[in-house]
């Protein structure tokens, strides 16, 4: 499927809206907030170092990059793609993240970071608490919808690269 640059634009806000509500839901702060121009943004968080040494903070960064996605296939209606996502993982992660995923757009840095964080058991048995993590962010996507629907609004209506307070506002 190919996208012009607006539906690209649109596709990234969405996304960048779904790791940001999912960022706050899970506890963390976000201090960054912003999309591009392209299908490429950032959401930059206040979790600690330490969460990669716990199975309750992989958990949460697992649910805060799954959302991401997430928001953008259901923005997209294409939820489908949220299961083809999750196989994917778990492909990368039986090959224990060793292989770069050739994807140019963020979807697929997610799907590794995804893999990376999961794929040596710290957290436990990778494929549940994927699982488990992939369900939380979906029911906080879908729960928060209207939250990431205005985000979303508020990022493209931005100067790209720059971060909206009325967003951060939003999220709380
Ligand atoms: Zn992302």
């Amino acid at each position: 499927m190919s996208w012009n640059p607006d539906e690209l634009n649109r596709r990234a806000a969405f996304h960048e809206a779904g790791h940001a509500v999912a960022a706050v839901a899970v506890g963390y702060r976000v201090r960054e907030l912003w999309i591009d121009g392209d299908y490429s943004g950032h959401c930059g968080d206040d979790h600690s170092s330490q969460e990669t040494t716990t199975p309750a903070g992989v958990y949460r960064m697992a649910i805060v990059a799954l959302a991401g996605w997430i928001a953008d296939a259901i923005n997209a209606g294409r939820p489908e793609l949220i299961d083809e996502r999750r196989r994917e993982i778990l492909e990368l992660i039986c090959n224990a993240a060793a292989r770069e995923i050739e994807e140019e757009d963020d979807e697929g840095g997610d799907a590794l970071a995804v893999a990376c964080l999961l794929a040596d058991g710290r957290a436990g048995d990778p494929a549940e608490l994927l699982a488990d993590a992939n369900d939380e962010a979906e029911r906080i996507v879908r729960e928060e919808w209207g939250t990431i629907e205005a985000v979303a609004a508020e990022l493209l209506a931005a100067e790209p690269g720059t971060t909206p307070p009325t967003a951060l506002a939003l999220i709380g």
